[in-house]
């Protein structure tokens, strides 16, 4: 039926744990015939102290690769699974699969194709319990000789397939290489699966379900029972996840960006919650004037100066090009007529703090050079900060009076985000403060 609604659902570990847990993916599944395409991960942690699947079969496989004994640990994979079978009711065996897995394992059939099994298997029951046809990935998703993924051939093999399955089930994480052992994503990555199936599928949605209701506007650890974000655009996530705040692959985002299908992140265990929609453009505006607020520790800013920089041509590049050499990516660069300040990661320049000043000097011959740790940086990130006047100076007054000093500001070009760096002390003040003033 063409002009069909299509959407793709992903459920992530913690969604499929047991088989409490499978009910409820259930119920989300049936309560709309739109929902046609589900991708599975591998069972999750059930209580905070368990083990994932995807841990329990690399640690099995890595026994087996030294010649250990599998047999006990391999027993508690297979329990893993026949308790959801058992518990749901199904007469349905994976017997034979436990059986040719081991022997693979034995006969070191290698870590990934291991790995994959935890989706496979779990892919496996749920198309059973759902009565959805079961696509193997390793059938539809294809890696180059090189390793990475083969976006092209996947698109096109896979869109053919699934035109002949109205619904279906495709687990997570892995595909086939060239010569067809089985490679994963890495970890996490059946949110990539997920975003590569809406593609193909031309989904209208990708509905990502997970254990929390979407994005959250600041870090709960910091931030008491911060807001959810209701809607956001890939550039703001991306801004946002840069610095740390994080609950889906960041490769994932790519397929379903390129073809233009929002991401809606659920709560399988809160399913009437609406979660986050992720778009590409939106002209709806968030009711706080921000739409989230991120940060990180850990940054030195690299100080230079030296009279009439500013009429010095190549500056800039000379320095940069220090940093390249020395493989170092930089973050900002806060700039004056006679100054020049290049943020970079601390971590970036252990060990070689002395070489880099040494090769600027050679490179530049400045007056002075310094490298200051312990700075933080803060990403403020909202679409509609353009379009409200006097956003800016809301966040540094809310700043000053949290009594934090403000060692650097810069607006990004797009003016999408503000970041602000502050001393590493005063990370936590000066985010609450400026989700304070910020929402509403
Ligand atoms: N099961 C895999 C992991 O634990 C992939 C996933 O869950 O997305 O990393």
């Amino acid at each position: 039926m063409p002009n069909d609604i299509v959407k793709v659902v992903k459920f992530g570990g913690s969604s499929l744990a047991d088989a409490k847990q499978f009910m409820k993916v259930k119920d989300i599944i049936t309560a709309e015939k739109e929902r046609r395409y589900v991708v599975p991960s591998a069972p999750g942690k059930r209580f905070s102290s368990d083990t994932k699947v995807t841990d329990m079969l690399y640690k099995c496989y890595d026994i087996a690769a030294r010649g250990g004994d599998i047999n006990p640990l391999f027993a508690e994979i297979e329990e893993r699974y026949n308790s959801i079978i058992r518990e749901l009711g199904l007469d349905f065996s994976l017997a034979h699969e436990f059986a040719a897995i081991k022997n693979a394992f034995i006969h070191k059939a290698g870590r990934d194709y291991a790995a994959s099994r935890g989706e496979y298997l779990n892919g496996l029951i749920l198309a059973e319990y759902i009565g959805f046809d079961f696509i193997d990935a390793a059938e539809v998703i294809f890696f180059k000789d090189n390793g990475t993924f083969d976006s092209e051939r996947t698109n096109e093999e896979l869109s053919l397939r699934l035109k002949k399955h109205r619904y279906a089930v495709v687990p997570g994480f892995y595909g086939s290489m060239p010569n067809d052992t089985i490679k994963t994503f890495s970890r996490g990555g059946s949110d990539i699966t997920g975003s590569i199936v809406a593609r193909a599928a031309q989904a209208d949605l990708y509905e990502n379900w997970t254990d929390v209701s979407g994005f959250l506007m600041a870090d709960p650890r910091i931030v008491e029972n911060p807001k959810t974000i209701e809607i956001i655009t890939y550039k703001e996530l991306r801004e946002l996840s840069y610095m740390g705040a994080g609950v889906l692959h960041e490769d994932s985002i790519f397929p379903v960006r390129f073809a233009g299908i929002p991401i809606n992140i659920r709560n399988t265990n809160a399913p009437s919650d609406a979660g986050t929609m992720i778009v590409s453009h939106t002209k709806t505006e968030n009711s706080s004037l921000i739409t989230g607020i991120a940060g990180k520790k850990g940054f030195s800013v690299i100080t230079i100066e030296k009279d009439m920089m500013n009429s010095e041509i190549g500056f800039g590049r000379r320095v940069l090009e220090v940093l390249e050499k020395n493989d170092i990516n930089f973050e900002h660069l806060p700039s004056g007529i006679d100054t020049m300040g290049v943020v970079v990661a601390t971590s970036a320049i252990e060990g070689i703090r002395d070489t880099i000043m040494n090769q600027i000097c050679a490179a530049v011959e400045p007056e002075t050079i310094s490298i200051e740790d312990g700075l933080a940086l803060l990403a403020v990130v909202g679409r509609s900060m353009v379009r409200n006047k006097g956003t800016a100076a809301k966040i540094f007054r809310a700043i000053t009076e949290a009594d934090v000093n403000i060692r650097m500001i810069d607006q990004g070009s797009s003016e999408l985000n503000i970041i602000i760096a502050v001393d590493d002390k005063d990370l936590e003040t000066a985010l609450k403060a400026i989700y304070a003033v910020c929402v509403k």
